[in-house]
């Protein structure tokens, strides 16, 4: 059962990610749906997942993905995830697995190069396109030697070099939610998480802080001028 590991870590009475069904969807033709979710949990990470086989093949990757070919991101396998997983946004609780806030940072589809990516898998080496909002063209997944126990589960995330590689960091300059325009401080409030811890995980804070004071500054000041 391949979501066994991922069933074993939660618990689906005091956590709102998807148990998953019993019996994973058939397998079915392209398009194939990724999606990426930035998880501020003890640590922030990326959470980068490629459907394969009616579930969701998963990688963390802890500082997210770069468009700069020459930058290689760790990214160490985890769990399979159940297919419904790429729509989850919101707060898992404190003290459970993974317990912090989860953002769909970038979603689409994507297509192996290779058919049998259960082989690439094996090899240790799959490459393929994305065509999500944030993340487009050519990847590669490359398995590489780590450290102790981890030596079989590190891999490394690289942007090929194609019109859509850019030195420009996509982390920064795209924070928010592909599917509601939140970002990170924003899902924890509303969805009664911690709003401190969340808001570490974004970059933009003092930007934010700054415009706020801007427009403060240059409102109108209609009263004053109508007492004159
Ligand atoms: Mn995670």
């Amino acid at each position: 059962m391949k979501l066994k590991e991922y069933r074993k870590k939660r618990d689906f009475r005091l956590s709102p990610e998807p148990p998953g069904q019993q019996d994973a969807p058939a397998e079915k033709k392209a398009p194939l749906i990724f999606v990426v979710q930035k998880h501020r949990a003890s640590q922030l990470h990326y959470d980068f997942r490629l459907e394969w086989k009616g579930t969701l093949l998963s990688w963390a990757v802890p500082k997210g993905p770069s468009l700069d070919p020459v930058v290689k991101r760790l990214a160490m396998k985890v769990e399979d995830h159940p297919i419904e997983y790429a729509t989850f946004e919101g707060v898992i609780p404190k003290g459970e697995y993974g317990g912090g806030t989860v953002m769909v940072w970038d979603s689409g589809t994507w297509r192996p190069d290779h058919e049998d990516v259960d082989a690439s898998l094996r090899r240790g080496e799959l490459k393929f396109m994305l065509l999500g909002k944030k993340l487009r063209g050519s990847w590669v997944l490359i398995r590489t030697r780590g450290y102790g126990s981890a030596s079989d589960r590190s891999w490394l995330l690289i942007k090929h070099r194609d019109a859509y590689a850019t030195t420009e960091d996509i982390t920064t300059k795209a924070p928010r939610s592909v599917a509601t325009n939140r970002l990170l401080a924003e899902i924890a409030r509303d969805e009664g998480g911690d709003e401190d811890q969340a808001a570490t995980g974004d970059p933009v804070r003092k930007a934010t802080k700054r415009i706020r004071e801007k427009k403060t500054l240059s409102r109108p000041r209609r009263g004053r001028t109508q007492e004159a």
